[in-house]
Order: C-alpha cells, then structure tokens, then sequence
C-alpha cells in the first residue's frame, strides 16, 4: 500500500493573508502611515522574538497574558524567548538600548506587525493577530492623551468607520491605586461565595483583574463593586477631568466607563479602548491603550512618563466587511515631506484649539509640526526654526480667546493676525 501523502493546514488561530485580501491590509497600513506621518511618528519594527522576562517584568507577572497567553519557548543556548504578545514593552526595550532617551521629547514611535497570543480562537480573536501600535514617550500632559485618542479615531474614520464610542477611565498613580485596590479587596472577601474560582485566585494576585472577568455570576457582583473614580487623588482627578473636557471640546464620542481597566500591570491614570457602538455580548474592542508614567523607569531607561495603545487590524477588517465599506478607491495622502510650518501655542484653551486646527490641516493635506503638550512657547519657536519651517502659527491664550491666529514669517520675523476660521485659506495662498 502506498502512503498517503499528508496535507498541511495553518496552526489553530492563524491564517494566511491571501492575495486577493491583500489591497485591503495595504490600505489599511497606508491610513495608519498616512495619520503616523502627518501627527509626526516614526516608524520602527521591532523583532518578533524576544527575551521571556521583558513582558514578565514589562506587562506583568500575574496578568493573563503573561500566565496564559505567551508562546515561550528555550532556545538551543537555554535562553527564554517568547514570540511578542504585544508591542509596548518591545518598544521601550528598545527606546532605551538604542540612546532614543536622549532625543527632544516627545518621541513618537510607530509600529505595525503580527502578536502573538494563546486564546482560545473564535471570532475576533485569533493566534497570530496584527496591530497597529503607536506610542508617545516623555510627555506628562492629558493633552497628549488626547492627541493619541484623535489619531486613532482619526484612522477609524478614514478607513469610513463611525459607529464607535470611546471608553475612558482613570485607574491612577501609585497613590490611589493602593487606596483603592484595599477597598476592592474587602468589598470582594466578603463576596468568595459568589465569585468564580479564577476570580478567587484574581483576588489574591492581581484585584483589578476582577473587574474584568466576563462570567455572569462576578458581572453582578461587580455592578456593586467600589469604583476607582472615587478614590482618586487630587491629582489624577483633575487629570481624568482635563481629558474628558478636551474629548468634549473636540467632540469625540466618550463614555466613562468606570470599570475599565486593561487587564496590564503598566498603566495609570487614563485608559481607553474603542468599542462598536452597540456592542454585543462578548464582542470586544477595535483599539486600545493607556498611560503608564512609570514603565519605562521599571524597564531600567529614565523616569519618563509616556502613553500608548494599540489596535487590531482583523477586528478593523471585520467591521469594514461586515458594514460592506469600500475604502480600496480612497485616496490617501503620505505626509511624507517635512513639515513648512509649525503650530506653536501657549496655554490650555489654545491646546484645545490646536487639535482642531490639526485636523483641518490635515484634511486639507497640509503638514505641520507641533509640540501641544509644550508650555514653553519660546522653547516651541526655537524647535520651529530649527525644523527650518518659513512659517509658525502662534496660538497664545489671547488669540485662542479672540479666535484668531498670527501667522510668524521665520525669514523676516514680520507676524500677521488672522482669524482661525481662514488660516487654512490663507496658508495655502503662502505656500503654494
Ligand atoms: P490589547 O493589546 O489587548 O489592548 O489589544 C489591542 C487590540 O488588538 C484590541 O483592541 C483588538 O483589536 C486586537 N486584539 C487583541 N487580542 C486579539 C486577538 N486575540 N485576536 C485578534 N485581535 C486582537
């Protein structure tokens, strides 16, 4: 008898991404570049493998990913690696060996790749998934938080997508975090009879994690749970309140959702994801991401607060067909040039302005560099000139308050007053 010749299939949870899909992850990866580009990140791709301990430390020991999910393995030299499960940790790795922490703050990084993690597959959650990550590092201001919730609403609705809503929350600094995790602890000792057995185990390693269990049982338990709102210091309250009154300004759908809380060691204060307006049971979110002020001090670089988050590609894809987009015909800007001006402003409500003012830059493919999280609006000047742009927009706490904007000539120093409402007008009449 002959023997029958095997056929091979991709492992469980990971698929190949075939010809005929590919214009729509091309395109995909071109708005995020696009976005990327314009909002002054750059690209770095970091390896798929990488030593165990950076995500035992980095992510965390006792989250899930980290117990459950990592496909580790030992190397023929007996060193532990494991394929990435996500970027964050990858990518302070390498900020900090590679001297990136001397760089003018804020550095920007982009990425875009395979994760790997070992869920049980289904719908929406495979082995090998692929994300767009982004990340600012060295910036403390909620400003900045906001910054990066605009750029991935930003992609989402380049790629025609609308119908999503933004979840914040605020998990705070090591301060309140403790105060409040004492509080969740007792309120759940007093419940073990009506908790899961994992969120028994939860209860001793990691509390917070208790928040995110999805069994019935512990979801009515933890309708009643202490919320981390209330027990925020001074500090990261007006912090939470500035990023929910600069996402009303600039009218990105948000709800405060005050059980969110990521599952990851690294964050404070402020945490998001981005989830399908009428979420279904068990559907889960496109994008998300968090600050985390302290990870990259832990990771052994300088204290430097940063903030990041990430979104998945196949969810994305999914929505896209699901909703029957055709975004293959869309035309997308590069942004690949540097910027000819600078968009320099002092104080809050002129940030606010700013990110208006970006947008509309960019929908009239415009490119121009910014520092919003910046006071210092000498110190925002002299990056202007050394960008070498001819013009700096200056948004000071006057102008912000009368609408309008001075437009500086770099070349001749000569300044003139326009109103917000026509800079984009008059700016194309200049740089023509
Ligand atoms: P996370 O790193 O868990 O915050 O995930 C960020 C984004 O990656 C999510 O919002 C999803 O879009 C996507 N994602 C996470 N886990 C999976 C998975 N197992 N399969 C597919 N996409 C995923």
């Amino acid at each position: 008898m002959p023997k029958r010749k095997r056929k091979f299939n991709a492992v469980s949870g990971m698929f190949d991404i075939l010809p005929s899909e590919y214009p729509l992850w091309l395109k995909i990866e071109e708005v995020v570049s696009s976005i990327a580009n314009f909002y002054g990140f750059s690209k770095i791709t970091t390896p798929i493998l990488e030593e165990e301990e950076l995500f035992v430390k980095g992510t965390g020991q006792d989250t899930e990913i980290v117990e459950k999910q990592m496909y580790s393995f030992k190397t023929k030299g007996g060193k532990r690696v494991v394929l990435r499960p996500e970027f964050t940790p990858s990518i302070v790795r390498a900020y900090i060996q590679n001297g990136m922490e001397s760089l003018p703050k804020p550095v920007k990084l982009w990425s875009f790749g395979p994760v790997f993690r070992y869920e049980r597959p289904q719908k929406g959650r495979y082995r090998q998934f692929w994300q767009f990550n982004f990340e600012i590092f060295g910036d403390k201001s909620p400003i900045q938080d906001v910054l990066l919730i605009q750029i991935f609403s930003d992609i989402l609705r380049d790629l025609s997508l609308s119908k999503w809503i933004v979840e914040v929350n605020s998990i705070g600094c090591k301060e309140c975090r403790s105060y409040y995790l004492r509080q969740l602890k007792n309120y759940y000792k007093n419940r073990l009879r009506e908790i899961c057995p994992e969120c028994e185990k939860r209860l001793k390693k990691n509390p917070l994690r208790l928040l995110d269990c999805k069994e019935e049982k512990c979801q009515r338990v933890k309708k009643f749970a202490p919320q981390i709102v209330n027990s925020l210091c001074e500090d990261c309250h007006q912090y939470l309140k500035r990023v929910l009154e600069i996402l009303d300004t600039i009218q990105i759908p948000y709800v405060l959702n005050p059980y969110l809380v990521r599952g990851l060691d690294y964050y404070t204060k402020t945490v998001f994801e981005f989830v399908p307006q009428d979420k279904k049971e068990g559907q889960s979110a496109l994008i998300g991401g968090g600050r985390y002020d302290y990870l990259i001090n832990q990771m052994g670089g300088k204290d430097t607060p940063a903030i990041g988050g990430a979104g998945g590609v196949e969810r994305i894809i999914e929505e896209i067909r699901e909703q029957k987009i055709n975004i293959l015909a869309k035309r997308v800007e590069r942004f690949e040039k540097k910027p000819k001006m600078f968009l320099a402003q002092l104080g809050e409500l002129a940030k606010e302005k700013s990110l208006t003012l970006l947008e509309e830059f960019r929908k009239n493919k415009i490119i121009i560099g910014e520092n919003v999280g910046k006071d210092n609006l000498k110190v925002q000047l002299e990056q202007a000139a050394k960008l070498g742009v001819k013009y700096t927009l200056i948004l000071g706490q006057r102008e912000a308050l009368e609408d309008t904007v001075i437009i500086r000539n770099m070349e001749t120093g000569i300044q003139e007053i326009v109103f917000i409402k026509d800079i984009v007008k008059e700016i194309k009449k200049k740089v023509k």
